[in-house]
């Protein structure tokens, strides 16, 4: 039996830490916030998320799926709010029963917490920040001053991953590279109605496409939503484009919101206030190789593979990491003596994850400039149309936005691979057309069965 140490309790973490936990592991997870649970939630930070198929899959396999779904508000589709004023709902998928739901980040994160404390073999320490790891010897040390050794470390420690820059370091072909959006991200608020009411949609995920930037809304339980606005960090000073280097004054601010989000304006009484005290977030991708040292060390989770959050799947991709080891210790059992192979476990989950966290990094990009651009635009509307009739008519058709949300069985790579030849096919058809209804539906659907 190993003693394992992860380090991060954050969403992979704490799922990981359960899951090993259920296997009569016994586990140490080294976190360097203070327990959330006792009021510590982080300002600004994705408030709530969306959470989808994959997530809900890997939550299924401890139990949890039915008591996080509970707490969940469930999005329908994307409901565009236009510049002059009007909304207009795209579904998500033209099948029942296929929505994506918003989740309390914290929420979340607590009772995945909470579950893994019921096993006796886990322990959290809280407040110790990792500051060095050395995959040769195994030695940890923490900012508080202790050190220890670990024959297996689970680096869950996020996007900034100091596991990740200690191998950076230390071992001689590791490579990482982060590329950053110009667009940076802040979080800002439309309160609940007086009576706890919701003031826009409540099952839609809100987006107010402007080419350039945009914001977007998610429901919380209470009635409020949490906006984050995608703006550029900078402009050229002698450009109309906005950034938030220039938005610099509430005057400003408010000019720039009555200009391109006057629906919104109304309803966000604490902007200016929401919008100086938050801080401005990165958006940035991860790209490193290789994800495990030594057989002692594996990157999981945003440690291995951050991405930007437009397609809502770094969360859901984390946990579909911890269902990959899980199912590959199942696969390798321990021998009697309780010897786990490791080393041939972290190989085999690197070379199944990579190139499905390759595949949604970069569609996580291209839904950036979809949700920006593209939404408002009348041939993707039609298409979106196209698809949605597609999935109600035909059980074999899934656009490639349901393969990546509800399709837990279709890995991304394959997601992607399919969906970009379905997109090419179906934008083509509905440029060609002027509404989605000129469209044959039947040499639509052959011409994708082709593909
Ligand atoms: C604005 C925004 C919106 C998002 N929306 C969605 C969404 O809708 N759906 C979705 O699926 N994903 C979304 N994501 C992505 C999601 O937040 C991440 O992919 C997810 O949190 C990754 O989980 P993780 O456990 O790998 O990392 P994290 O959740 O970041 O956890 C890392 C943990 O490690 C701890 N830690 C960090 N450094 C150290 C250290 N040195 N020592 C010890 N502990 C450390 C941290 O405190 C934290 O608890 C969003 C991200 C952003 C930025």
């Amino acid at each position: 039996m190993d003693r394992i140490v992860i380090i991060g309790a954050g969403l992979a973490g704490s799922l990981l830490a359960i899951n090993l936990a259920k296997r009569g592991e016994t586990v140490d997870v080294y976190e360097s916030r203070g327990d959330m649970r006792a009021g510590n939630a982080a300002r600004g930070r994705s408030i709530n998320m969306a959470l989808s198929d994959r997530g809900i899959a890997a939550l299924r396999e401890v139990g949890m799926d039915e008591y996080m779904l509970d707490a969940a508000i469930p999005m329908h589709g994307r409901m565009i709010h236009t510049p002059g004023g009007d909304t207009i709902l795209l579904p998500y998928s033209g099948r029942k029963g296929e929505y994506i739901n918003s989740i309390s980040r914290s929420g979340l994160n607590a009772a995945l917490m909470t579950e893994a404390e019921k096993y006796a073999g886990v322990s959290i320490h809280f407040n110790e920040q990792l500051t060095g790891c050395d995959p040769e010897s195994g030695e940890l040390d923490f900012a508080s001053g202790s050190t220890l050794k670990s024959e297996l470390v689970f680096a869950a420690d996020g996007a900034g991953s100091a596991v990740r820059q200690a191998l950076d370091a230390n071992v001689a072909d590791f490579v990482s590279r982060s590329e950053f959006l110009e667009h940076g991200y802040k979080e800002l608020v439309i309160p609940p109605g007086e009576d706890g009411s919701f003031l826009i949609e409540k099952n839609a995920l809100h987006i107010w496409p402007r080419h350039k930037f945009m914001m977007i809304a998610l429901p919380n339980l209470d009635g409020s939503f949490t906006c984050t606005l995608f703006l550029a960090h900078d402009t050229a000073e002698d450009s109309d484009e906005p950034s938030f280097s220039k938005l610099i004054d509430e005057a400003k601010l408010i000019a720039f919101f009555e200009r391109e989000f006057a629906d919104a304006l109304p309803l966000m009484p604490t902007l200016a206030e929401d919008f100086f005290a938050n801080p401005t977030g990165m958006l940035g991708t991860v790209h490193c190789s290789p994800w495990h040292a030594n057989g002692r060390v594996l990157l999981l989770g945003d440690a291995a593979h951050a991405m930007v959050p437009f397609y809502g799947q770094g969360m859901n991709c984390a946990f579909e990491d911890v269902r990959t080891i899980n199912a590959l210790l199942s696969e390798r059992p321990a021998s009697v003596s309780g010897w786990v192979d490791w080393r041939s476990i972290f190989a085999a989950f690197e070379r199944e994850r990579m190139p499905n966290a390759a595949a949604i990094q970069s569609m996580a990009i291209e839904n950036f400039y979809e949700m920006r651009d593209k939404v408002a635009d009348p041939v993707f509307q039609r298409k979106r149309a196209l698809e949605t009739h597609l999935e109600q008519t035909y059980d074999d058709y899934f656009s490639k936005y349901s393969m990546v949300t509800f399709r837990e069985d279709v890995p991304y790579s394959e997601a992607k691979r399919r969906g970009n030849l379905q997109d090419e096919l179906l934008m083509r058809l509905c440029s060609e057309a002027a509404e989605s209804s000129e469209i044959d539906a039947e040499a639509a659907i052959a011409s994708v069965r082709r593909l």
